[in-house]
């Protein structure tokens, strides 16, 4: 199966082109990412309608170009596969109407993707992750924990009760003037920073189960960042590093506490192959994916955590995706709608113990 992967829920418009082969491990025989970051650099934060109109400009030559980096043509393709949300509705829509229009055009069926499963199940496209396995989808928009037992099946056993930890980075690079996306400039800060310099929160903690918090660490980092701006009129590069040590190492132990009670509550379920995988744009950051590899190592649990690239929004994970609902007999049509929201947990069965 060959399949096109369309990806425009955000600030990135992506195309890529995944083929599987009978057992063989899929192969990805392109990925295109187009960021938007500097257009919207000027504003702080990703600005709807001018990310919907780059989608627009941008969604066809990049498909244009996964197809011409592939080697292939329309007509060597099986489905369409295209992020319908969550996301920012004018960008969903975007994709939607050019997946309907390539769908049109060849007679190739069209797959609608939930972004959210696009990250869920991309540990199944990198490495060998059979159902059921135990995943933190941790990104820009969304931190859960989710048993992943079929491409469209995931229970949930807990998430963030406010913001996402891609959010509170990207809030704590604001608040430090570092530029947007926050992730990575936090985590370069931090790299030449001593986290043990600040005392920030670690929220949740104290409290049972896997729901997580993050909001009250960026109101503490706010606070640090003003008691020095009080103090010496601003901050310096080494006070700026320093902070960034202190927040990334405060998302770090809350992830790896929270991951830890998780997968006991996971491992008490006894799954036959205990696995642990995490995606998502956050899962890019190296030392929450070494946290999380210890946690997994010390409870005698495999570790799956994708390639860099294939954590932050790519359309390989789409067509991955589409790949599964293509294999699970789903198909969709001209009346496919691009959905703002659209839970991951919505169709699953009731969990047993779940948090939720
Ligand atoms: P969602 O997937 O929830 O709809 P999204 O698609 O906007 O949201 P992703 O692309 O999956 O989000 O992830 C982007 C987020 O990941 C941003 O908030 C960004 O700051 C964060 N991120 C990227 N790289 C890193 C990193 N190295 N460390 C921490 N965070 C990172
Ligand atoms: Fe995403």
């Amino acid at each position: 199966i060959t399949i096109l992967g369309l990806e425009s829920s955000c600030d990135d418009t992506a195309a890529a082109i995944v083929r599987t082969r009978d057992d063989a491990a899929p192969e990805i025989l392109s990925s295109v990412v187009a960021g938007q970051t500097a257009l919207h650099a000027d504003y702080g934060g990703v600005v709807p309608e001018i990310a919907a109109r780059a989608h627009t400009e941008k969604l066809d030559l990049c498909v244009e170009e996964a197809l011409e980096d592939a080697g292939l043509s329309l007509r060597d393709l099986d489905a369409i596969a295209v992020t319908a949300g969550p996301g920012l509705i004018g960008g969903v829509l975007a994709g939607v109407m050019t997946a309907k229009g390539l769908s049109a055009a060849t007679g190739l069926p069209l797959i609608g993707v939930n972004h959210l499963a696009g990250h869920a199940l991309t540990p199944r496209l990198t490495g060998d992750a059979d159902y059921p396995y135990l995943m933190l989808l941790v990104s820009g928009g969304h931190c859960q924990f989710l048993v992943a037992e079929g491409p469209e099946t995931f229970r949930r056993l807990g998430g963030t009760i406010d913001d996402a930890p891609g959010e509170a980075f990207d809030k704590a690079a604001r608040l430090l003037g570092l530029p947007q996306p926050g992730g990575p400039s936090v985590e370069r800060e931090a790299a030449k920073g001593d986290a043990g310099r600040f005392r920030l929160p670690r929220p949740l903690l104290d409290r049972p189960g896997a729901d997580l918090s993050f909001s009250g660490l960026k109101t503490a980092l706010l606070r640090e960042r003003d008691k020095l701006v009080a103090a010496q009129g601003g901050i310096t590069k080494q006070d700026r590093a320093d902070l960034c040590a202190a927040f990334q190492a405060a998302v770090v132990d809350v992830l790896a506490e929270k991951s830890r009670r998780a997968l006991v509550d996971y491992l008490a379920l006894n799954p036959p192959a205990p696995l642990f995988a995490v995606a998502g744009g956050v899962a890019a950051n190296t030392a929450i994916r070494a946290a999380l590899e210890t946690v997994s190592a010390n409870l005698g649990t495999a570790f799956i955590a994708p390639p860099l690239a294939l954590c932050t929004d790519n359309a390989a994970m789409i067509a991955w995706a589409g790949i599964e609902r293509f294999r699970a007999g789903h198909r969709d049509d001209m009346t496919l709608a691009a959905r703002p929201r659209w839970p991951l947990d919505a169709g699953a069965a009731p969990m047993l113990g779940s948090g939720k």
